[in-house]
């Protein structure tokens, strides 16, 4: 996994990862000293010394042991280096890979004239064609079914719905079907009561 760092100060950038694992492990403290992380090269150079004096050859083990673990915790060493030092981890960027933004199809075909126009058109300027791309939901005219309110006696006046009904009450309605309901439930409660 590869991490990348922005100086902030210079728009600079370091990437972390991989590298400074093998780095480590083939140029040890040197390649630690060249990133900068002198305290961690000086304490394998320390190691080595003490470890060499101490033990001799068979401190080599153990500086073997040293040197990998460096090598395994380099990145994450330099990674938090560069986040001490005021740099900001940045998002990785495949800028070469980044495909270039797919070229919309930007004109279109009239259905009338069969002219290309812009896509955005909404009207073609050749013939004036109004393109209607969302279309609209029809609003819903209701239609009264004139038969059907004659046999109920309703009659539609001026989008009211106007009902004579027991003792000659007048009932308006705003719609048919409430009229019809209305009117039904008067004759089925005229004929339950004979
Ligand atoms: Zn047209």
């Amino acid at each position: 996994m590869t991490r990348q760092f922005e100086n902030p100060a210079n728009g600079y950038r370091e990437e972390v990862g991989f590298g400074a694992s093998v780095g480590t492990f083939f140029f040890g403290f040197i390649y630690l000293a060249i990133k900068g992380q002198w305290r961690h090269a000086a304490a394998i150079l320390i190691a080595i010394v003490i470890l060499i004096g101490a033990l001799g050859p068979p401190g080599v083990m153990f500086i073997f042991v040293i040197w990998v673990g460096y090598a395994i915790a380099a990145p994450s060493i330099i990674a938090n280096s560069y986040l001490r030092n005021g740099w900001r981890e940045v998002e990785e960027t495949y800028s070469s890979n980044v495909a270039p933004p797919v070229k919309k199809n930007d004109t279109k075909k009239c259905p009338k004239c069969a002219e290309e126009v812009k896509f955005e058109a909404k009207i073609c300027r050749f013939c004036r064609h109004e393109f209607t791309e969302s279309v609209e939901a029809p609003a819903r005219v209701e239609v009264p079914d004139t038969a059907l309110l004659q046999q109920y006696g309703i009659a539609s006046q001026e989008g009211e719905f106007v009902y004579v009904g027991m003792n000659n009450l007048t009932r308006r309605f705003d719609n048919a079907d409430d009229a019809i309901d209305f009117v039904k439930r008067e004759k089925a409660a005229l004929s339950n009561k004979s």
